[in-house]
């Protein structure tokens, strides 16, 4: 009988018998090896001529067998095009390299395909990810109260958030409440706070002082809007801004809005994993004091896409605004009990997510990643001390983490072209943004690939091409 089960698996198409499997698995280590290898000497962007691929890989799948390595090859070819995000010429917007263990880690996890929505269905998964999101708890010095949820990404992460505030502060009446952003917050706040239900005007801008939200400008916007009978619920500070990387004052804004009885959140998508590194630390002091935090792996801990946290400082809020019932409270009484996942946030099904957190943290170690940070906020100081030592460039802001933004001293229009210049070398891959009604470059070198020789070659592209420019 057993025998004849397996026969009959054995001509499945969907289930491959071990030869075929330990054939793929080659196949695929081979490709993986090969790109690594030389994943430091491919140009940072290839754009262009892709038009007659893209209209073919846009084909449906067809009825019959298709061929493995072939396949794998269109995979190849398709990634090819565009911007390379995963190598150390990378230095846009905010580079994470991709550890290979996480991929590992991910293969390993799907082909298990466990359900790690409720925790009694795969209780010691469930403490796998629940021991890494404590872990974290404690690295943002929150109390054994809260607990944290993976999810795809910070602007989900964002989403559970605000729907928690929203929950906690505001109950079922949503009318006239406002929430406390800045210029610089990124979209995802606002946009989370229209999907939670709460019209365009409920977000209001406090005003900034140098690029970081003003305290006192915030307390006073908080008074005046409570005495026009508007309702004040979330306060949103920002551990590392996404144009310039700048750190709000997270100590002032967590006291205004204990004060306030404000839920107070901070948005450390970018700036989280430098909490790891004493100086990151010491930048983002202040941030203990947030009922809610999220945190993006695939920025600052080099993750792959499609990995973010989001941890609360109360679990009970989280599971009150997400779960079904609000009988499910009780199942939440202390730091032994095990989180259902599906009733911490907007997700059911879920991966086990955890596993691409906890397996490259237990094979390389925190000090690894330790290390690595570290040597990202020297790279930083490295590329602020040597850009702004050319008198070409005007180099504004003293980076608090890892973000340096700078201009050509010419109009914008130039500094676009200074841009598409630098980036038309294929050498390295920059992004900009308007900051004070400017254009600005920007340079974030946070990818696990780029280390200081690769840095200052950019930078000595950066320099050739400013004078380029000067010059004509
Ligand atoms: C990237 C980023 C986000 C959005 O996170 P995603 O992972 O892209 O959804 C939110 N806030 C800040 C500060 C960011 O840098």
């Amino acid at each position: 009988m057993h025998t004849d089960i397996e026969t009959n698996d054995a001509k499945n198409p969907l289930e491959p018998d071990r030869a075929s499997i330990e054939r793929m698995g080659r196949a695929v280590i081979d490709r993986i090896a090969d790109f690594v290898d030389g994943v430091h000497r491919t140009p940072a962007g290839r754009f262009g001529a892709s038009d007659a691929l893209v209209k073919q890989l846009l084909r449906p799948p067809p009825e019959g067998q298709g061929d493995f390595p072939a396949l794998l090859d269109a995979f190849h070819a398709a990634a090819e095009h565009g911007l390379d995000t995963a190598g150390p010429g990378y230095l846009a917007y905010f580079p994470a390299g991709g550890l290979i263990s996480s991929a590992f880690a991910e293969l390993v996890a799907q082909t298990y395909n466990r359900y790690t929505a409720v925790a009694e269905l795969a209780p010691a998964l469930v403490a796998m990810e629940h021991g890494i999101l404590r872990w974290l708890c404690d690295q943002f010095g929150l109390p054994s109260s809260a607990t944290g949820l993976v999810t795809t990404g910070g602007s989900l992460a964002t989403l559970a958030a605000v729907v928690a505030a929203r929950h906690d502060r505001l109950g079922e009446d949503l009318a006239r409440s406002t929430l406390y952003v800045t210029e610089h917050t990124h979209y995802c706040v606002g946009k989370a706070a229209r999907i939670a239900g709460l019209p365009a005007s409920s977000v209001r801008l406090v005003p900034t002082r140098g690029l970081r939200m003003d305290p006192d400008a915030a307390a006073r916007l908080i008074t005046a809007d409570r005495t026009r009978g508007l309702r004040p619920f979330l306060l949103v500070g920002t551990a590392g801004t996404t144009s310039t990387g700048t750190i709000d004052p997270l100590p002032e804004l967590g006291t205004l809005a204990r004060k306030e009885r404000l839920w107070f959140h901070v948005d450390a998508a970018y700036g989280g994993g430098f909490q790891l590194t004493d100086r990151g630390r010491a930048s983002l002091a202040g941030i203990e004091k947030a009922d809610s935090i999220v945190f993006d792996p695939h920025k600052s801990l080099f993750l792959p896409y499609g990995t973010g946290v989001l941890l609360a400082r109360d679990a009970r809020t989280l599971h009150a605004a997400h779960a079904g019932g609000g009988d499910y409270l009780q199942d939440l009484t202390g730091l032994d009990e095990l989180p259902d996942y599906g009733h911490l946030g907007p997700e059911l099904t879920r991966e086990f997510r955890g596993m691409r957190l906890w397996l490259p943290l237990h094979l390389h170690g925190v000090g690894a990643f330790r290390e690595a940070l570290d040597e990202k906020l020297d790279l930083a100081r490295l590329a602020y001390r040597d850009l702004a030592s050319d008198p070409l460039l005007d180099v504004p802001w003293e980076p608090d983490l890892t973000v340096v933004v700078f201009r050509m001293r010419a109009d914008d229009a130039t500094n676009q072209r200074f841009l598409e210049r630098i980036n038309g070398t294929g050498q390295a891959f920059l992004s900009s943004t308007r900051v004070c009604e400017r254009f600005y470059l920007r340079l974030n070198a946070t990818s696990h690939r780029t280390h200081a020789p690769y840095l200052r070659q950019a930078l000595a592209l950066i320099h050739a091409c400013a004078r380029d420019l000067a010059r004509t």
